[in-house]
């Protein structure tokens, strides 16, 4: 992806985002207390992983997952976000520079420093509820279910007797995430890592 294009039109949707915030907050809270309901069951805890999940390259989806995440980094000191924003720029030129398909090179999140998240309660979906067992039933009907991570299975093996339903916690975020495009007028789709959304936050010039 080439992040220097100018065409991204975000700017005039940010302006918009904050009566969003409460809401989305109501979406993720709602997320958080499942994931530890069902971690709980299995007294599963995420921490201390060598093979930690902030390696892995997710996407995200959604312009409220980005705002949200933009909205925590307004919050950081300006020395921190220029180092922030220097390793989410190493890992993008690492990334662009990888011959196309070979995407499994495993970069550590940007956001990630000495283990612990920079913008934990700004985090995205996927960051709150990967690692346990679930199941998900897509828009076209069909259901789809995950084990727990490479950490989970080391502990628990194929044990799923919990599981997170995260049904609907996606559609939660989806009709959140269709209501506010309708508002700002939005309509690009949108594929991005947590360190190309850093990247684009220049766009919103409050880098500095
Ligand atoms: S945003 Fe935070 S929790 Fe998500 S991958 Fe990055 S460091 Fe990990």
């Amino acid at each position: 992806m080439n992040v220097s294009d100018p065409a991204f039109p975000i700017r005039q949707a940010a302006d918009r985002f904050a009566p969003y915030v409460p809401r989305l907050q109501a979406v993720f809270s709602a997320m958080d207390l499942a994931y530890v309901e069902v971690a709980g069951t299995y007294r599963f805890r995420c921490s201390g992983c060598e093979d930690n999940c902030c390696r892995t390259r997710f996407h995200h989806h959604t312009y409220l997952e980005f705002f949200y995440l933009h909205h925590g980094w307004e919050k950081l000191e300006k020395q921190r976000r220029e180092i922030l924003m220097s390793r989410a720029d190493d890992v993008c030129r690492a990334m662009d520079a990888l011959a196309p398909g070979r995407d499994t090179h495993r970069r550590m999140c940007p956001l990630n420093v000495d283990g612990l998240c920079e913008l934990y309660e700004h985090r995205p979906m996927i960051c709150r509820l990967h690692g346990i067992p679930h199941v998900l039933q897509r828009p076209d009907g069909r259901k789809t279910t995950g084990s727990g991570c490479d950490a989970f299975h080391r502990h628990y093996g194929d044990r799923s007797d919990a599981v997170l339903e995260r049904t609907p916690h996606y559609g939660a975020l989806a009709a959140l995430e269709q209501e506010f495009r309708r508002t700002v007028g939005l309509a690009d789709k949108l594929k991005m890592t947590v360190a190309e959304m850093i990247v684009r936050f220049t766009f919103l010039c409050i880098t500095h």
